[in-house]
């Protein structure tokens, strides 16, 4: 299965794309956690990325796509694989379909997952996560025992930076403007799949697989 999984930030892509990776033991390409970890390293790129992704735009299409290109060659992505976060504008898609088109190996499928939007500012302003071993929480749907702190290890619960309310208006209006076309660019292919975003995670995640057939 070579999945791109589509949806606005907060839709609930990377835990839906955590779910189909255990199950098909294909790797997950986020390209925000690659970004992220670029930032953490204080690479010259990630350096470069961070300003943007603060500010809750979009990095360039070079370097996302090289680091894209990077990682669609390792062994790992042989069996197939889910690319979440990416494609996010219609040069992308086109960049990524002249890639896999000369790997022989093109797209199987573009699932969306759908989410209204004031449920999405609930899940990415309430989002938390905990500094020491990462667990996510949600003061609105899924808030920890004690304010601020995770239940798991103790740790300090933080906000992303690109969770805060300025940067996700902005998450969304990039979201609006340029990702969204990409529904009519995979629907015209014949590749796009939908699925409902609310619910239970275990529930959403059978609608996957049911849509998936798998
Ligand atoms: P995400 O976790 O996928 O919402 O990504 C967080 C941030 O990383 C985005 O708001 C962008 O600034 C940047 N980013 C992630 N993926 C891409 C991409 N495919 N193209 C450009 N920027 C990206």
């Amino acid at each position: 299965m070579r999945l791109v999984l589509l949806g606005a930030p907060g839709a609930g892509k990377g835990t839906q794309a955590k779910k189909l990776i255990e199950k098909h033991s294909i790797p997950q390409i986020s390209t925000g956690d690659i970004l992220r970890k670029a930032v953490a390293d204080g690479t010259p790129l990630g350096k470069e990325a961070k300003v943007i992704m603060d500010s809750g735009g979009l990095v360039s299409d070079k370097i996302v796509l090289g680091l894209v290109q990077e990682r669609l060659k390792q062994d790992d992505c042989k069996k197939g694989y889910i690319l979440d976060g990416f494609p996010r504008n219609t040069a992308q898609a086109e960049a990524l379909d002249k890639i896999l088109s000369g790997m022989g190996a093109p797209l199987t499928v573009a699932l969306s997952v759908d989410v209204d939007k004031d449920v999405l500012m609930k899940r990415l302003t309430g989002r938390r996560t905990c500094k020491s071993c990462q667990q996510m929480y949600n003061i609105y749907f899924s808030a920890p025992k004690k304010e601020g702190v995770c239940d798991k290890c103790g740790g300090a619960l933080f906000q992303r930076d690109d969770d805060k309310e300025e940067t996700i208006k902005k998450r969304l209006d990039v979201y609006d403007t340029q990702t969204a076309p990409l529904f009519d660019y995979y629907g015209k292919k014949g590749i796009l799949k939908s699925v409902k975003g609310t619910g239970s995670i275990d529930d959403i995640f059978n609608e996957v697989c049911k849509i998936l057939g798998s």
